[in-house]
């Protein structure tokens, strides 16, 4: 089966290239950052856009904010090879810049793919980028750390919506609220199995 997944994705991956999504992007980009970590977790986090550092290796989340989550992850318990990570645009914005709403609708579709192959039990998003197409007119100062059930078509998806790394970072209260957050996250992963039992 995960043979079979990760051939699923590596398709993701090919679709994406043979399909030029923003080529303008794609031009100025070194690599194309799909996703890191386990193709079976429980749960995927989802970023923004591949900063430089990301660019460089083809991986997500391995500068400063990737250094801040793996610290939250380790003190809730969790490895990166326990979840899987990725962004909702897979090529680094020129200068770091905000993606444009053009970049992130083109992406939307394959980043559901991804979830529809990896199937997570939580999906938790990171700064109200990847929050926005999950729970839209939703405000993230109002409902981060919350579970929010959301249905897809035929899917079924747990959203917890948290602040970004990369934003908590420097920022004192919204540092510690994240980690709060971070912390309930295992809590909210128990009551989902129980409910999905
Ligand atoms: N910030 C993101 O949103 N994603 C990354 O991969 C790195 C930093």
């Amino acid at each position: 089966m995960a043979d079979d997944k990760q051939a699923l994705l590596d398709r993701v991956k090919n679709d994406i290239i043979e399909k030029n999504i923003c080529p303008d992007l794609a031009a100025q980009a070194k690599n194309l950052v799909m996703g890191d970590g386990n193709i079976n977790a429980e749960i995927v986090f989802i970023g923004e856009a591949p900063g430089k550092n990301e660019d460089e290796q083809g991986l997500p989340f391995v500068g400063a904010a990737g250094k801040f989550l793996n610290e939250m992850l380790a003190e809730a318990g969790m490895q990166r090879s326990d979840v899987y990570i990725t962004n909702i645009v897979k090529y680094r914005p020129p200068n770091n810049r905000d993606p444009e709403p053009d970049e992130k609708k083109a992406f939307w579709p394959y980043l559901l793919k991804q979830l529809q192959i990896i199937q997570p039990k939580v999906v938790i998003t990171l700064g109200r980028h990847s929050m926005e197409y999950f729970l839209p007119d939703m405000k993230i100062s109002q409902i981060h750390g919350q579970a929010k059930r959301i249905q897809f078509g035929d899917d079924k998806l747990v959203i917890v919506p948290l602040y970004h790394p990369a934003a908590a970072l420097y920022n004192g209260s919204l540092r510690q609220t994240l980690i709060d957050d971070f912390m309930n996250v295992p809590k909210i992963i128990e009551l989902m199995k129980k409910e999905t039992k």
